[in-house]
């Protein structure tokens, strides 16, 4: 658990090039739809938000994280604190859960004005691929990491508590970023 831990930047960024190039290659092998803005155009704005956004994320929320998880812990809530469930059940519940969390956050950003103009920018794309779904305010990501913090602590906190000295515990937080 440790290494997965440590490892967790590498991870995610070896998670996050491999699903873009499958979805990349994909298009190039099967486009559905005709391109009318060259790549490199696209592509060299919205991945460069990408690095934009994920600094500032990465910046941002460690300390957010860690003032999350001391306070889900002092507080002793978590949904599956309260109701008794199989792990496997309760790793299963929380990504629908986390999901659902997700499409209602969309709803609201398409919702709300203040919101939308945060998130028409996503819309905004001059053509539509794979990279289309990186192009995000960085004020929207912050919300959206917070809305997932906040569900994940609320659905999985319990489950990483008890086999955890108070040091380990502190020293693990950090991931949930
Ligand atoms: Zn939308």
């Amino acid at each position: 658990m440790d290494i997965i831990l440590a490892a967790e930047p590498e991870i995610r960024l070896t998670a996050f090039l491999s699903v873009l190039a499958a979805m990349a290659l994909w298009e190039l092998a099967a486009p559905r739809r005709r391109r009318d803005i060259p790549r490199v155009i696209r592509w060299s704005n919205n991945l460069a938000l990408v690095v934009i956004d994920t600094a500032i994320l990465r910046l941002s929320f460690p300390i957010l994280a860690v003032g999350l998880a001391v306070l889900a812990e002092e507080r002793g809530w978590g949904l599956f604190n309260i109701i008794e469930a199989p792990f496997g059940l309760a790793v299963i519940l929380s990504m629908l859960l986390l999901d659902l969390a997700i499409y209602l956050q969309h709803v609201m950003f398409h919702a709300v004005p203040a919101l939308w103009r945060l998130h028409r920018m996503h819309h905004a794309d001059l053509d539509f691929d794979a990279t289309t779904g990186l192009r995000f305010h960085p004020i929207e990501i912050l919300i959206s990491m917070a809305i997932k913090l906040v569900n994940r602590h609320a659905m999985l906190t319990p489950y990483r508590h008890p086999k955890m000295t108070p040091v380990e515990r502190t020293g693990s937080w950090p991931d949930a970023v």
